[in-house]
């Protein structure tokens, strides 16, 4: 199929949305709408629906039903499998389409939510379709007089929340092994960021999901996120977001049905750079990638620069040439490296955190302001900080935006502890031609992944979780599908 433009589908009015829930758009009990911004002009750029908890009700009982009554969690694994497929095929289908309205909504570059967000949720949706028909129960070893059988049963409804940062992409990394295990979903996307992930309902709907299965509620997360986190009728939850909000998650668990939370949260990941790396230059420019792309709004940004004290400043000058280098712009164009900051709040307390560090005694090497402020949109430049101790705030909190917070050391257990002297534990990097090195530094990091001279980029094959206050459960890989079942013993007489 031919698909429109970019500058077509920028032009194309969007049309107010409302939740998707059992199959079809409603505005909701009430019809509240809330207004959306695009950061690329600060913009309108059309309503969604300001949902409540009533919405919240009729989404999960519509999945509860669903649930319940076979149409999907008892269906065969190979055509569940083929409407998984089918689905795959037609986001791919429509990957420009999707990737231009996501990046209208929250500003990504496109080169990257083309490849990030449409096309990687395609491959997600692919990925845990063909594992539908390839995952067998166990038998147990038994006496010969028992039959002792596992089985992985699907959980139930599940009830997902996700953030505005790549939400096609991790909004696949649950609604997929979800879906492929025979569950029931309710998505809660941010309210900053639901346009794709709704046109991912619709598109479902039209593979052949059935009605209920997969629904979608929008509006605030402190009254629909809420009321789905507290619902009795949900069996687990899945989020991505804040610390904060994962912590009030697990309280709305305990207030509830004790419904499992599985929580990925933020990070403050330390990339290491000893003076023995086998490529000092590649270290600096694929650095600079690893915080500054879509502008640092990347949960395992490498947001503290961690350099061996030899080589500290002509790295610090190398990575600052990079950041200097990027081209900050419309997200539409080809040619920009680096979109916009999601939102005008998230822009200001970047800014804010870059007062604070130079308070605190932090030199600002490059960026640190608002810019292309004639556009009405929402950029900043890529930020350098050097001298950030390991007391600042910049060293201690996550910013999620492009600033990088730089830090000398001396030697590898100096690295170690300063990579693991914060309360998060969610990526890592570490350069060094060292091969033992290497391999002491991965197991000295506390973090769910550390590179290797590289950063960034692992795909669908391994897990993504972290640990600390970075959560407690994993996305990608066939280890995800474990969060969407429940372990199931039959014990036979025979
Ligand atoms: P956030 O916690 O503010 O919001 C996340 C989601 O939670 C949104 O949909 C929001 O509406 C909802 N929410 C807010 N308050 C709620 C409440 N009281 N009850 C229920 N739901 C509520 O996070 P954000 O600003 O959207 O996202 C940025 C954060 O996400 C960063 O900390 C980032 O590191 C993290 N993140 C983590 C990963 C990972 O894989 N670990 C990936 C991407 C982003």
């Amino acid at each position: 199929m031919d698909q429109p433009s970019i500058d077509a589908l920028r032009a194309q009015a969007v049309a107010p949305r409302g939740h998707f829930i059992n199959g079809a758009y409603h505005f909701g009990e009430t019809g509240a709408q809330m207004e959306v911004l695009s950061p690329i002009d600060g913009q309108p750029l059309t309503q969604i629906a300001d949902g409540i908890a009533a919405d919240v009700d009729a989404a999960v009982r519509a999945a509860r039903v669903a649930f319940e009554d076979g149409r999907w969690s008892r269906m065969s694994p190979s055509t569940r499998k083929n409407v998984l497929l089918k689905l795959a095929d037609l986001i791919e289908g429509r990957a420009l389409e999707l990737a231009v309205l996501g990046v209208r909504d929250n500003g990504t570059e496109i080169n990257m939510a083309l490849k990030a967000e449409a096309y990687s949720a395609a491959a997600t949706f692919r990925y845990y379709a063909e594992a539908i028909d390839k995952l067998y129960g166990q038998v147990a070893p038994t006496s010969e007089d028992v039959l002792g059988l596992i089985h992985h049963a699907p959980v139930g409804v599940v009830g997902a929340i996700v953030p505005w940062n790549f939400p096609l992409m991790i909004g696949s990394w649950k609604i997929a092994p979800a879906l492929a295990m025979g569950n029931s979903v309710v998505l809660k996307p941010s309210e900053t960021a639901s346009l794709s992930l709704l046109k991912i309902a619709e598109l479902a709907a039209e593979a052949g999901v059935p009605d209920g299965v997969f629904n979608v509620i929008t509006g605030k997360g402190a009254m629909v996120g809420e009321a789905l986190a507290l619902s009795m009728d949900v069996d687990i939850m899945v989020f991505t977001g804040s610390g904060g909000t994962g912590r009030r998650l697990l309280e709305y668990s305990a207030r509830s049905n004790l419904k499992r939370c599985y929580l990925e949260l933020g990070g403050k990941s330390a990339n290491i750079v000893f003076s023995d790396a086998p490529d000092l230059a590649e270290a600096a420019k694929v650095s600079a990638a690893g915080i500054f792309r879509n502008s640092g709004q990347v949960c395992v940004a490498g947001s503290r620069l961690l350099v061996q004290e030899d080589i500290y400043e002509d790295f610090v000058t190398e990575i600052t040439r990079h950041a200097q280098a990027f081209r900050v712009g419309d997200p539409l164009d080809l040619n920009s490296q680096i979109g916009a900051v999601h939102s005008l709040p998230e822009l200001e307390a970047n800014l804010r955190f870059v007062t604070q560090a130079e308070a605190e005694g932090a030199e600002r090497r490059t960026g640190g302001d608002r810019i292309l402020t004639d556009t009405g949109g929402y950029y900043m430049a890529p930020t350098v900080m050097a001298g950030v101790k390991e007391t600042d705030t910049l060293f201690q909190n996550e910013v999620f935006g492009p600033v990088l917070a730089v830090t000398p050391f001396k030697d590898e257990a100096e690295a170690i502890r300063l990579a693991n002297a914060t309360v998060y534990g969610l990526a890592g990097g570490v350069w060094t031609a060292n091969l033992s090195r290497a391999h002491r530094m991965i197991a000295g990091i506390r973090a769910g992944v550390v590179h290797v001279n590289t950063y960034g980029g692992a795909d669908l094959t391994v897990p993504l979780g972290g640990v600390g206050q970075s959560g407690n459960g994993h996305d990608k890989s066939l280890h995800a599908l474990e969060k969407y079942t429940n372990l199931k013993t039959a014990w036979i007489k025979l």
